[in-house]
């Protein structure tokens, strides 16, 4: 049976808003905003959203590269915010990052091989016959060759330079690797290459992927299942076929009326967004969607509506859906504002 490999729990982060001399906090930015989900093992959980939506702040605190405000986050039964910096430091080993912009996460005066080999001497590989072995190999693993490692960065394509990214996070054999837009900044046809590439690797080396882009065509065919944000919540999440045939929460059917469809005879609902997302130092009331959302009703300007599971695997917080188990507003999950 799978099991959860990480597992999240009313995770939050508020960013205080200061004003003033003094640094007087005056307000605060949730940037994510009480959020659970899991990830079994072996698994791809897509996060998409808008830039601002909290996608790549949850990614950075499974890390722990941002300490949440609130919240638990499980690593193979381990919580990890608990843990002590040289704990956490072990545990980065097993849990790696592959970054958006690949050269800006290079450092460009170090050659191919110091750069992947810092996360071995940083975990205890001393041997330098060991580190340049191994260099090598995952070299080999992710399309590149043996004469690569005396080059820097500069040398490289911007699909290649995310190959060494993805080399790097993969050499310490982690179980867990969240890629934050790991490809939206590569050209289309590139783009495909780096996925097929991840997709092979998660078979070969059993690697569970979290999986964050703003664009849901690029999720699709990596994810198993995909989460959905907007304001720093999950509006939606289910199993990825699922989610794509049938869209339940109107921002998802709006970010898939964005996607192109091949097939031409396909008649999609489309649902176009109002407006901007808001600022989210003063989010709007109620379902912080509504005032984007063409399906407003008036308890959407009071009331949250809950993450509820209205079928097998598929979860949307939207009052649109009132035959939930739990869909009871005056509970703590759908306040009444
Ligand atoms: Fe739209 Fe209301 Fe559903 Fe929010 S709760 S998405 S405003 S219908």
């Amino acid at each position: 049976m799978t099991k959860p490999l990480l597992k999240v729990e009313n995770l939050k982060k508020y960013f205080p808003i200061k004003k003033g001399v003094l640094g007087r906090v005056a307000g605060q930015v949730k940037a994510v905003d009480d959020i659970s989900f899991y990830v079994n093992e072996g698994e791809t959980l897509g996060i998409v959203g808008e830039s601002g939506c909290g996608k790549s702040t949850t990614g950075r605190m499974l890390l722990r590269l941002l300490e949440p405000t609130e919240g638990t986050v499980e690593f193979d039964g381990k919580d990890i915010t608990k843990l002590s910096a040289e704990e956490m430091r072990k545990t980065r080993r097993d849990i790696q990052m592959v970054f958006q912009d690949p050269y800006a996460s290079l450092n460009p005066r170090h050659t191919i091989e110091k750069i992947l080999g810092e996360p071995l001497l940083v975990h205890g590989i001393k041997s330098a016959k060991e580190r340049n072995a191994k260099i090598r190999e995952f070299l080999e693993v992710v399309g590149l060759s043996d004469f690569h490692a005396k080059r820097y960065p500069h040398q490289f394509s911007g699909g290649q330079r995310q190959r060494i990214g993805i080399a790097r996070a993969l050499m310490t054999n982690p179980k867990l690797i969240i890629a934050d837009e790991p490809v939206s900044a590569l050209d289309v046809s590139i783009q495909a290459q780096v996925l097929n590439l991840m997709q092979d690797l998660q078979t070969e080396f059993n690697l569970t992927y979290i999986f964050i882009a703003h664009d849901l065509g690029v999720v699709r065919h990596i994810s198993d299942r995909v989460g959905v944000m907007y304001l720093g919540k999950i509006v939606e999440v289910s199993e990825s076929e699922d989610l794509y045939a049938n869209p339940l929460h109107p921002y998802t059917q709006a970010l898939l009326s964005a996607v192109p469809v091949p097939d031409p005879d396909y008649i999609k609902q489309e649902v176009f967004l109002e407006g901007d997302i808001p600022n989210p130092a003063d989010p709007p009331t109620g379902c912080t969607f509504h005032t984007r959302c063409p399906f407003k009703m008036d308890i959407c300007t009071r009331a949250i509506p809950k993450l509820i599971e209205v079928e097998k695997g598929h979860s949307v917080a939207c009052h649109l859906y009132p035959d939930g188990t739990d869909n009871d507003i005056k509970t703590d999950g759908g306040v009444i504002q």
